[in-house]
């Protein structure tokens, strides 16, 4: 299986089910594709996973795809940032994972609630227990794809590295 072959099965484990069995973004006016309210500036943005960029050629209607500050083997992980809600079946990985995230401990990797989750998302109050059960088992699936792509798996340590940014912080 290629980087992108593996991206995109983990893209495709992910493409309907979702946090909850009904739609949580009901409960938060879908507050995790929203620009932050306190940063008038920002934009949302989602960081891609290796090759993933590869996925969004030409489509620029919804969305751009600049540099982050993140780097992988000495070049910037794209971000992808939306200007308009995505088409659905276009949304990132990222976006399929949240409120979820792979982190790499001690050369292993575990699922978390994502951290830059906490001042947004109402689901992080209930952790892991409180989501859909078939959501969280088919993201374990989708990580143990991703962490047997070397590639991907060089990425989960660096994007291990910003989340101990953002619990440094918090
Ligand atoms: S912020 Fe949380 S509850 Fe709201 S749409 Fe996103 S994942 Fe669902
Ligand atoms: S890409 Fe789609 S799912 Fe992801 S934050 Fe933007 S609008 Fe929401």
């Amino acid at each position: 299986m290629t980087t992108l072959e593996a991206v995109q099965a983990a893209r495709g484990l992910l493409e309907e089910v979702t946090p909850l069995k009904t739609d949580c973004g009901a409960l938060c006016g879908a507050a995790c594709c929203k620009d932050d309210p306190n940063d008038e500036g920002s934009v949302s943005g989602m960081l891609l996973f290796p090759e993933e960029e590869k996925l969004y050629k030409g489509q620029d209607v919804w969305m751009e795809i600049v540099d982050s500050s993140l780097l992988l083997d000495g070049a910037p992980v794209p971000l992808l940032l939306c200007h308009l809600p995505c088409p659905r079946r276009k949304r990132p990985l990222a976006c399929r994972l949240f409120p979820l995230t792979p982190y790499v401990k001690d050369d292993k990797l575990l699922l978390r609630m994502d951290v830059r989750a906490n001042p947004i998302c109402p689901l992080c109050a209930s952790g892991k227990a409180g989501l859909n059960p078939e959501f969280v088992q088919k993201v374990k699936e989708a990580l143990r794809i991703l962490w047997a792509d070397e590639k991907c798996r060089e990425y989960l340590y660096v994007l291990t590295e910003h989340l101990k940014e953002y619990e440094f912080l918090g």
